[in-house]
């Protein structure tokens, strides 16, 4: 076999290194990152030291060995400096040049003072390795924290790669190989054939940590994305299910209250009319049946708003509560947020779900925890707490705030329609909620909590 002949392969090898970061830093140059510009500066200076380490026979000592060993260090280091960029911990590259100068230094003195070749080789192997190890290391840290398949790549390539360098020190002791990099034994062809190699993959590993990156912010912008048009859906289904609500409860109510006196009006005429039959009068009996006909028109029209009101169109869907809460704590999180109020959730680990319209439900939870936010003004912490759990075949859902409460005078008529002790309050919140939660076949109740401030409690039927 012929012996491979070093100088061409450690030219082969500078040059790949000198082409292939150029091509990736031109590729990334738009990304504007830091550790793109280091990462090929590493490599620029790791391929000038291949050919000046491969121009030995031609080239002054000076350039072939001092900075040709410098730049062999040099290299690496500023690649450690760009993957510490990616991962937010960037070294000063003062300090990186001082360490490279301190290692080049004791270098010069094995090299021209004490002129032990064994010592410098050893000494430059060290260095070398240890700049590709501590490189393979970061490339490590790199793949736990992104999970990026690129930098396990530059991490295993790396690692060989310090290895078979740290390798070439017990070869030397134990007088296996010369002391030069310029022998063609087995080690050093295997090494010059890893650096090949590790130049193309440490270089395409780089751009893939990128495109990985890419990648991911892509899908995570994609995901906020949908998530806020989601939440801007459900609050919209939620304010117009509101404001049909309000409007629902009040004309019940209306037609409610106005039927008494119309029923009485009804028969009143009723009563006159017949006083005038008695008394033989038939002036009157014309207007006494338009009377009775608009009385009877305007029951008729009272009849059809119930019959309207009482018509439902709820989907019902099995509906996980975790599910519903973390909806709901999404659309309420920027108005608990600006408000500081702290909001916890406990939830069964097994999870419960229940039989539910999943807009109206939130309706309900929409109501009590703006209630609920409201109450929480003026206390120096402000915190509510959801819990849930199962009892039997019901869903308990407490909502407790650590606000003032409800006064005794109070408890008797809140929930009932109308009833609110706000200036700008509607009072149809709570009875709107009582009345989603009957409509599934629960309840909900309001009361004091036996540590200050309100709690509500909601029961649903479980649903496996
Ligand atoms: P509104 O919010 O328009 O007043 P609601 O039906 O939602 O209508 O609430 C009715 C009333 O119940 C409120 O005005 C308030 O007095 C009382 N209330 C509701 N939730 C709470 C709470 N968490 N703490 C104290 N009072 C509450």
């Amino acid at each position: 076999m012929t012996p491979l002949h070093l100088p061409t392969a450690y030219f082969i090898a500078g040059i790949l290194y000198l082409t292939m970061p150029v091509a990736v830093w031109l590729m990334l140059r738009k990304q504007h990152a830091p550790s793109n510009t280091l990462w090929c500066l590493g490599g620029l200076s790791f391929g000038l030291s291949l050919i000046f380490l491969g121009m030995r026979d031609t080239w002054p000592e000076a350039l072939t060995y001092g900075v040709a060993i410098w730049l062999l260090v040099l290299g690496p280091l500023l690649r450690v400096n760009a993957l510490r960029h990616e991962l937010q911990k960037p070294i000063p590259l003062t300090w990186l040049l001082i360490l490279s100068l301190v290692f080049i230094a004791v270098y010069g003195v094995f090299h021209g003072v004490l002129n032990n070749a064994s010592m410098r080789f050893i000494w430059s192997s060290l260095g070398a390795a240890a700049a590709f190890g501590w490189l393979a290391f970061l490339a490590r840290e790199v793949y736990r924290r992104d999970q990026s398949i690129s930098a396990r790549w530059i991490f295993m390539f790396y690692l060989a790669l310090a290895v078979v360098l740290a390798l070439r020190v017990p070869s030397v002791l134990l007088g296996l190989s010369e002391p030069t990099a310029m022998t063609s034994d087995p080690l050093s062809t295997l090494l010059i054939f890893m650096g090949v190699v590790t130049s193309i993959v440490g270089n395409i590993g780089f751009l893939g940590m990128f495109i990985e990156r890419m990648n991911r912010e892509a899908l995570e912008s994609a995901k906020v994305q949908a998530r806020q048009e989601e939440a801007t859906r459900l609050s919209d289904q939620i304010a117009q299910l509101d404001r049909r609500r309000s409007v629902g409860e009040i004309a019940a109510s209306l037609a409610h209250e106005l039927s008494q006196p119309l029923t009485n009006i009804y028969l009143i005429a009723d009563r006159m009319e017949l006083t005038l039959q008695q008394r033989q009068d038939e002036s009157l009996n014309k207007y006494f049946a338009d009377l009775n006909r608009n009385t009877q028109k305007a029951g008729d029209i009272l009849g059809r708003i119930r019959t309207f009101i009482q018509s439902k169109n709820t989907l019902f869907e099995r509906v996980e509560l975790s599910q519903v809460i973390t909806d709901v704590s999404a659309l309420i999180h920027d108005l608990a947020y600006n408000e500081s109020v702290d909001l916890q959730v406990s939830l069964p680990p097994q999870g419960l779900a229940v039989w539910a319209d999943p807009v109206q439900l939130s309706q309900i939870f929409m109501n009590v925890l703006r209630n609920a936010i409201q109450a929480t003004q003026g206390q120096a912490s402000r915190r509510l707490l959801i819990r849930v759990w199962r009892e039997g075949e019901m869903a308990h859902i407490t909502l407790t705030d650590n606000g003032p409460g409800l006064p005794a005078e109070a408890l008797s008529q809140v929930g009932t329609a109308f009833f609110t002790t706000k200036t700008e309050g509607l009072g149809v919140g709570l009875s709107i909620s009582k009345s989603i939660a009957q409509q599934h076949g629960g309840s909900l109740s309001i009361g004091n909590s036996p540590s200050g401030g309100a709690v509500v409690e909601l029961q649903l039927p479980v649903v496996d």
